[in-house]
């Protein structure tokens, strides 16, 4: 074939699509969710432009980042600026928070944000070049109250989309002096074993060690195991925060696991910070992700202002939806589907379909003249309920044959009760 996708893509179609969840009835029910619950939770949409300006990523994500080292779409565009297709939105929503000095507009912000995330993986189940995600901002509050409100807030649309069996897994990687001294602990556990380290860990380990506990290389992932617990080298005041983030969790009744082994990707997180897992996706098992990163507004330029969100990727919650075979409600429909019988009714089904439409009745009509069984199966095929038919007698009468297509039970309205009948059935 000529024409092909590019690697990494996928298509979200109404009907055909490769994967069940690439349907956009299945995406239009997770988009509509997802906005009626950032409204449910006082967080309003912010969308930035779907490229930056380089640098932004190389400082606001770190540069020991899997993203920043090997994952980035970066090219010149013909001014011979450096510009970076989004791979994440944390460092452009705080881009933009900045630049525009929303700071002076408020104590505390909210934001929520959704779309494409373009990041240069290897394409797998659950991995893609082009993802999207759904994330959240809260800004100016650095509270353990509202990390809890956050990770509920994640939770809680997990639940509305009808997920089960998720677990937050919890860490903190503490405050400045508490890195420091993990640090020293986790490079003189990890010294030993440094040969046996994949060559990007070996790297990690003179520039940003914790990030070895992050790592997918299988071998790595076997010798962290072994490794001392940040929850060791807390100071008090890390531990405290941590200690009440748990409590709060308790309050609220969402189950956590402590996991000392999350670090999380990026470099500006501090505090808090999570994972939700799911058991029916496989090797990319991860679907949300957070934390707290109280220096990054400051660092890009701005106040020293805290910061917690999270960003779960749509794809990997779709998959589970559909292994867990979750029922989503009807999508939106046409009501009904007009079938002219002959050439003269054709133009009163164009004048009902038009009227139902402005009055908000999803209408649809057989314009290309096919026998009555041919439309009928072209409406089921579409999902329309009900069928309207109109034929030589109808049309003298100015009646309509009005068929429900799931009982086969049919009636006579006339074309005056149309509209009156179908806003109740
Ligand atoms: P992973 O460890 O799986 O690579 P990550 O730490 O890179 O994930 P984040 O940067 O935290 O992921 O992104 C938030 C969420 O976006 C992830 O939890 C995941 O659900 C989703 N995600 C990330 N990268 C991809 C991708 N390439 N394809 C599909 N979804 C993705
Ligand atoms: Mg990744």
């Amino acid at each position: 074939m000529q024409n092909q996708m590019p690697k990494g893509t996928f298509d979200i179609l109404p009907y055909g699509a490769e994967e069940e969840w690439q349907s956009s009835d299945l995406w239009q029910f997770v988009e509509m969710t997802l906005r009626k619950i950032a409204c449910d939770y006082g967080y309003r949409e912010i969308r930035t432009p779907m490229y930056e300006m380089t640098g932004l990523f190389d400082r606001g994500i770190g540069e020991t980042s899997d993203i920043v080292t090997k994952e980035m779409f970066t090219f010149q565009d013909k001014g011979g600026r450096s510009i970076t297709l989004r791979p994440e939105g944390t460092a452009a929503v705080m881009r933009s928070f900045v630049e525009h000095n929303l700071a002076n507009l408020g104590a505390v912000h909210k934001f929520f944000y959704t779309g494409p995330m373009f990041r240069y993986e290897r394409p797998q189940s659950g991995r893609y070049r082009q993802h999207h995600q759904f994330g959240i901002e809260a800004i100016g509050n650095g509270t353990p109250e509202q990390d809890a409100e956050v990770i509920d807030l994640l939770m809680e649309f997990y639940h509305r989309l009808g997920l089960k069996h998720l677990k937050v897994h919890l860490n903190t990687v503490g405050d400045l002096e508490s890195r420091t001294r993990f640090r020293n602990a986790l490079l003189d556990y990890l010294r030993p074993y440094l040969a046996e380290l994949s060559a990007e860990s070996k790297i990690r380990f003179e520039k940003n060690p914790l990030r070895i506990l992050d790592s997918k290389d299988p071998k790595d992932k076997e010798i962290v195991k072994g490794a001392p617990s940040i929850l060791h080298s807390l100071t008090a005041a890390a531990k405290s925060h941590f200690d009440a983030v748990c409590r709060c969790l308790e309050a609220l009744k969402i189950p956590y696991l402590v996991d000392d082994k999350i670090v999380r990707g990026l470099d500006y997180y501090n505090k808090t910070v999570f994972e939700v897992m799911a058991g029916d996706l496989g090797a990319q098992n991860t679907i949300g992700a957070g934390g707290r990163y109280d220096g990054l507004i400051a660092m890009l330029g701005g106040p020293d202002l805290p910061s917690v969100g999270w960003a779960t990727g749509l794809e990997r919650v779709m998959q589970v939806m559909k292994a867990q075979k979750v029922s989503v409600p009807l999508p939106c429909r046409p009501k009904v589907y007009f079938i002219p019988m002959g050439d003269e009714a054709m133009e009163p089904c164009l004048e009902l379909a038009t009227k139902c439409r402005h009055h908000g009745i999803g209408a649809d009509i057989e314009l290309s003249g096919r026998k009555m069984q041919a439309a009928i199966q072209n409406a089921l095929r579409a999902e329309i309920p009900f069928c309207a038919i109109i034929g030589s007698n109808e049309l003298s009468q100015r009646k309509l044959q009005l068929k429900n297509l799931q009982t086969r039970e049919q009636r006579e309205i006339p074309f005056d009760a149309l509209l009156k009948e179908l806003s109740h059935v």
